[in-house]
């Protein structure tokens, strides 16, 4: 049976973030910083970017304000939704001196509700990658579990990508096909803009009847289909993931891992700004007193030298080892493990690399020993 789908007007939208918070949700939705895009909460829909958008390339990044009308033209910052699902840094376990000996304190992850307004498609797709991983693998993380069972995703389809972007390639953009609560599609035609919205589960088909919106003309699931394959197509990066583990393979010894070396930095920034990447270290701090101690989770970076030690060294002591374990993990070896790829497409290691360095050129040059044509 055919979902119902809904006309929204932008007082809609500012219902649905009234009902989220009725709700006991946190709602949070894109917004202007200073230099980039982030998340940030929302209250009303007038918090959100109108006009602006921004232009990527290798290391490249400028917010751009083109004026009109569009709430939902801005493409996506450094953030993901990983910093609010697997915290950058999180407390594990706290113990206190207790006489002579030491007490462990209860200490469960504290339940969040939020719910995010304008998720772009390889952003839910990201979610989906870490639940693989997070929670559907042979063990389930309790404060990613926390955090997943709150959440909320409101998507936004993307009709113009932004220069770095290959979901069209993961399949994971640019049209939202699972993963959301509400997807919307933001029609510029008139003279403000409307919204088409689709329900994913039946916590969004609830949602959108409470705001008593009229149904959606039945020939605006093709527009937007139409829409987001014509986006689709013009994407410029594309990665063909189907190869990828074969190419990773063959090209172990490749001279070209020698020259990436010489200009990755091994900063990390690429996996930092990964909505996938997931890999964390452990910290103990006590107090100065020593009558408490904790121990932290902090994200890591495969591009630190730290990062392998084991027992009087580390596995991988070179840049060219790192950058060849990081690409290989991300577009083969991910869909070995999970069943699907560790890159959604996105293009934010590709913007937030200081050397520029390109996943996508990186693989086509080991694909057929040669420059790609970007
Ligand atoms: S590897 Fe790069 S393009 Fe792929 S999901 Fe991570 S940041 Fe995005
Ligand atoms: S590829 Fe770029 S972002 Fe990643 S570690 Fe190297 S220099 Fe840093």
């Amino acid at each position: 049976m055919r979902k119902k789908q809904y006309r929204l007007e932008r007082t809609h939208l500012n219902s649905l973030l009234k009902l989220l918070r009725e709700e006991g949700y946190q709602t949070y939705g894109p917004v202007r910083g200073e230099l980039a895009m982030e998340w940030a909460p929302l209250t009303d829909v007038g918090e959100l970017p109108r006009g602006w958008t921004s232009a990527h390339g290798p290391a490249h990044y400028r917010l751009e304000n083109r004026g009109g009308e569009s709430l939902f033209g801005y493409r996506n910052g450094p953030e993901s939704l990983k910093k609010f699902l697997h915290p950058p840094r999180a407390r594990i376990m706290k113990a206190e001196r207790n006489g002579g000996a030491f007490r462990i304190l209860e200490d469960r992850p504290a339940a969040a509700k939020r719910a995010f307004l304008g998720v772009k498609p390889c952003d839910v797709a990201a979610v989906a990658a870490l639940d693989r991983v997070l929670l559907n693998d042979r063990y389930s993380d309790d404060i990613y579990q926390a955090n997943r069972a709150g959440l909320f995703l409101i998507a936004v389809h993307c009709t113009e990508c932004a220069e770095t972007c290959f979901c069209a390639s993961s399949k994971a953009g640019p049209q939202a096909k699972t993963g959301f609560d509400i997807a919307l599609h933001e029609r510029l035609d008139g003279a403000m803009p409307e919204y088409f919205a689709e329900c994913g589960t039946a916590a969004g088909a609830a949602l959108l009847e409470k705001t008593g919106a009229p149904p959606a003309p039945p020939e605006w699931a093709r527009e937007l289909a139409d829409a987001c394959a014509l986006a689709a197509g013009a994407q410029q990066r594309k990665v063909d993931f189907s190869s990828a583990a074969a190419v990773v393979e063959r090209n172990y010894d490749s001279p070209r891992w020698d020259d990436i070396a010489r200009r990755c930095m091994a900063c990390g920034n690429c996996t930092q700004a990964c909505p996938t990447c997931f890999c964390v270290n452990f910290e103990e701090h006590s107090s100065l007193d020593l009558q408490t101690a904790e121990r932290h989770r902090v994200w890591d970076s495969c591009f630190t030298q730290n990062f392998t030690y084991i027992h009087g060294g580390s596995v991988r002591l070179s840049t060219k080892s790192r950058y060849r374990h990081w690409l290989g993990h991300k577009l083969a070896r991910w869909q070995q493990q999970f069943g699907s790829p560790g890159c959604v497409g996105c293009g934010r290691c590709i913007t937030w690399c200081p050397a520029g360095i390109d996943i996508t050129a990186e693989f086509e040059w080991l694909k057929a020993g040669a420059p790609a044509a970007i």
